[in-house]
């Protein structure tokens, strides 16, 4: 049977096709040089072992960019504090 690669799936046993439900283990490694935007790369890599063939193998899971504030480049945005007007005249007539 003769298919068409897709996007390579990490849970897919890249020996004999068998899907892994879960991964042994999971670990996260951050990139120590964010990008352009001050954005760090954080990659779940996962350990897999196949139950068909006993194969193992390590394969990345998830990319996720994280957003890291920039030292000394702050953002002039500021939010306006909220207003509340208070009749003082009306507190004294409660009393
Ligand atoms: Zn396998």
């Amino acid at each position: 049977m003769a298919r068409k690669k897709k996007a390579q799936d990490p849970f897919v046993c890249p020996r004999c096709g068998t899907r892994v439900k879960e991964p042994i283990k999971t670990w996260t490694l951050v990139s120590p040089i964010p990008d352009k935007k001050g954005r760090i790369t954080i990659t779940i890599m996962g350990l897999f072992k196949c139950p068909k063939c006993g194969y193992s193998w390590r394969a990345v899971i998830k990319k996720i960019k994280s957003e890291v504030g920039e030292p000394g480049e702050e953002e002039g945005e500021r939010e306006p504090g909220e207003v509340i007007e208070i009749d003082l005249s009306e507190l004294k007539d409660l009393e």
